[in-house]
């Protein structure tokens, strides 16, 4: 038997909705109304309700939600050039980004490795007089917010910021991520749980002042029309990827149950002692963006699936501090961020895919094998 499954088909996954998104796009079309207009009005109300905050600004893309929050606490006064940021070592280098191209520092902190959660010793001893701000990021679709680090935010006047681009309706105690902090940055990138048809983003806080602050930058810096207050710059996001994500928004609950029943295949089918799989977490507070296994011979097995017909991706290969880019960093350590970039491999798993595939992929993983394996 042979089964194809791509990591990811977009196409399979907007057909889920395909009529609805398709007559939303077609009333944005015939509207004659692109930016700034209704659908995006309602998209930032409904995404603000959604997570549970006061307010909402549509931006165009992830890194700009994360980019212009920190510019706008700059411009508030509460960080400024040369302070220190921490964020995970393990994360998506557009956390690194939104860092360094404000001029501030990031202090990277390794990862536990079965949780993949912050190391709170380490979490603890980076913290200086300098540091203002920690970039929480509940990477894969976990939710990586615990007590311990709400308190630790709290002591030591840190702003929680929180990158919930891989975590679109996760649930912390019945409260979603999103919330949880003092200001949190969502991405809608194709492939995310809640997906645009090209590229967008948001920012949700309870922080009116903020809200405020980075509406102001994202256009142009007016404070009201053709009056610029601050030096400011263009990140919207546009009429028709806001009414589809209206569209999308009403199923996303849905859809990341789906998610959390082809995990659970996952967790009770793979059984293969050279795969381990990430601690699971209570229910809700995994939204499965991503399913990420770890294995020495990565490599090898990524190989291997594809040529049963399994897609698989790596994220990430390269950790942000061992990115060419970031070469004043490459002397430091993290090495679970570094074990886990050798041996991550993601399997596929998105709402169009069947029980009956996520069977296959898991009987294909244990499979795999027959050689020797080393590992810790
Ligand atoms: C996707 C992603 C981003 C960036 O979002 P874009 O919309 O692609 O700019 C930032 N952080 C994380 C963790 C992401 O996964």
């Amino acid at each position: 038997m042979t089964m194809n499954i791509p990591y990811l088909d977009l196409k399979r996954v907007t057909a889920l909705h395909g009529e609805e998104i398709q007559q939303a796009v077609a009333e944005v079309v015939g509207s004659g109304w692109y930016l700034q207009g209704r659908a995006l009005h309602q998209f930032e109300m409904n995404y603000a309700k959604f997570i549970g905050t006061k307010h909402c600004v549509g931006v165009a893309n992830g890194l700009d939600a994360l980019t212009l929050t920190l510019r706008a606490y700059k411009e508030m006064g509460k960080m400024q050039e040369g302070d220190e940021v921490l964020v995970p070592a393990n994360t998506f280098i557009a956390t690194v980004l939104a860092i360094t191209e404000n001029r501030l520092k990031p202090v990277f902190v390794d990862v536990e490795e079965e949780t993949l959660d912050l190391n709170l010793e380490m979490l603890r001893r980076a913290i200086t007089p300098k540091t203002k701000a920690l970039m929480l990021v509940h990477l894969y679709g976990r939710c990586t917010y615990n007590e311990a680090i709400g308190r630790l935010c709290e002591q030591n006047g840190l702003l929680l910021i929180e990158d919930n681009a891989q975590a679109h309706g996760c649930r912390w105690r019945g409260r979603r991520t999103g919330s949880l902090g003092d200001v949190a940055c969502h991405s809608f990138y194709p492939g995310k749980n809640l997906g645009a048809l090209g590229d967008g983003g948001a920012v949700t806080t309870e922080d009116v002042e903020l809200a405020e602050m980075i509406r102001t930058i994202a256009n142009y810096g007016f404070s009201e029309k053709y009056v610029a207050t601050k030096q400011g710059r263009n990140s919207r996001l546009d009429e028709v990827q806001a009414a589809v994500l209206d569209v999308k928004l009403k199923y996303l609950d849905e859809e990341n149950e789906r998610r959390a029943k082809l995990a659970r295949i996952y967790y009770n089918n793979v059984e293969n002692e050279a795969v381990q799989l990430p601690k699971m977490m209570n229910e809700g507070e995994n939204v499965y963006h991503i399913f990420p296994v770890f294995v020495e011979e990565r490599d090898r097995l990524k190989t291997y699936l594809a040529e049963k017909g399994i897609g698989t991706l790596i994220h990430y290969p390269i950790a942000p501090h061992q990115q060419e880019c970031y070469a004043e960093y490459r002397g430091i350590e993290m090495p679970v961020t570094e074990r886990l970039a050798r041996k991550e491999l993601s399997l596929p798993l998105n709402p169009t895919m069947t029980e009956e595939e996520a069977k296959w992929v898991a009987e294909m993983v244990n499979s795999f094998g027959g050689r020797n394996v080393e590992y810790q």
